[in-house]
């Protein structure tokens, strides 16, 4: 019988109204399967495996991704797949932080979860638990369907470290902005083959260190020198520049300088797009050429999310600067496209 590991690291999908304070906080699985009397009719063996405290996503760390992917390394020859129960806030961030830590996966590792609580009578949670459960339990020619880390939301399937949280209040949540769906489930589940990963051919890897040491430099018209120097004169060790449409930034002498000498001193630099659609494309305007000069490195068509889990994946591995720069620039796991 098909072996799916249930892992239940909190979110709304099990939240119940706290009486004294009227908000929403986590509560245990077990009033997740009292109003999911289908998982007892879905011929699967399910075992769950609570995180102990449950959270809201809001409280995601580093940490706990590693508790994740080595709970999921640990156990991964006695499952057919896995389905993680997960606040959706930073659900993207998880996804791809996963994604770089399970190298070759073969598996596949769905997250899911909603955005009313599953005892609420219109929950998308349901829907959601039983479908992402269907996905990870299918294979074809005897092999995972979708040897993924994926989110399944709202009737669609998505490559995680492709995937963004875009509205915090329709059933439709998620997005994969520069990435076709893999899947849909409508009357039936339809698979976009074309845009699954291949089975790996080597054994799964579990990689756990990251460095979270990084700054966020967002642009926008009029950001003073003062600002921009608060995070190239601090100690990170990488930035990520968020630019306006294909890469650019201002031209201003003062601003140039401000990166040059971060680059200097040892940071890496990755330019990614404040547009949610399209690729960075260094080199295309004069407003992008100078930051291809110094050594900026193009994050093309990457979201914020897999951008910054990619590069405190890197820099967590021992890999000179240069490597870090190279593999920033590769698709590792499907998450871009040079
Ligand atoms: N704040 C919740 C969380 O991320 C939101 C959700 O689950 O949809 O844990």
């Amino acid at each position: 019988m098909t072996k799916i590991l249930i892992i239940y690291t909190g979110g709304t999908i099990g939240m119940v109204n706290d009486t004294e304070t009227g908000t929403l906080i986590p509560f245990n699985f077990k009033q997740i399967q009292q109003n999911v009397p289908e998982l007892a009719r879905l011929n699967y063996e399910l075992e769950v495996h609570s995180f102990d405290p449950i959270m809201d996503s809001s409280n995601m760390h580093p940490d706990i991704w590693a508790e994740l992917a080595k709970l999921i390394f640990t156990r991964y020859d006695e499952f057919d797949g896995f389905v993680i129960l997960h606040g959706s806030d930073t659900m993207a961030y998880t996804a791809s932080a996963l994604s770089f830590m399970l190298q070759n996966l073969s598996k596949p590792v769905i997250l899911t979860g909603s955005q009313l609580p599953i005892g609420q009578i219109r929950t998308d949670a349901k829907e959601n638990l039983i479908t992402a459960l269907e996905i990870a339990a299918m294979k074809e020619h005897g092999r995972a369907k979708v040897p993924e880390v994926c989110i399944y939301f709202d009737s669609q399937l998505f490559r995680g470290n492709r995937s963004i949280k875009y509205n915090s209040e329709k059933f439709e949540a998620f997005r994969s902005p520069n990435y076709p769906i893999l899947a849909e489930a409508g009357v039936h589940l339809n698979f976009f083959n074309n845009y699954i990963l291949p089975p790996p051919e080597k054994e799964l890897q579990v990689l756990l260190d990251f460095n979270s040491n990084i700054g966020v430099l967002k642009m926008y018209p009029g950001i003073s020198q003062q600002a921009v120097m608060a995070i190239t004169h601090s100690p990170v060790d990488a930035i990520v520049l968020e630019t306006f449409g294909s890469g650019n930034t201002t031209t201003a002498e003062w601003f140039i300088n401000c990166l040059k000498e971060a680059i200097a001193n040892g940071k890496i630099i990755v330019d990614i797009s404040q547009c949610q659609r399209g690729s960075v494309e260094l080199g295309k305007y004069e407003t992008s050429k100078q930051l291809q000069e110094m050594g900026v490195v193009s994050g093309y068509d990457m979201t914020f999310e897999a951008t910054i889990t990619k590069l405190m994946y890197l820099m967590a591995q021992g890999h000179s600067y240069e490597e870090v720069v190279k593999l920033m620039e590769q698709s590792l796991r499907g998450e871009l496209t040079a």
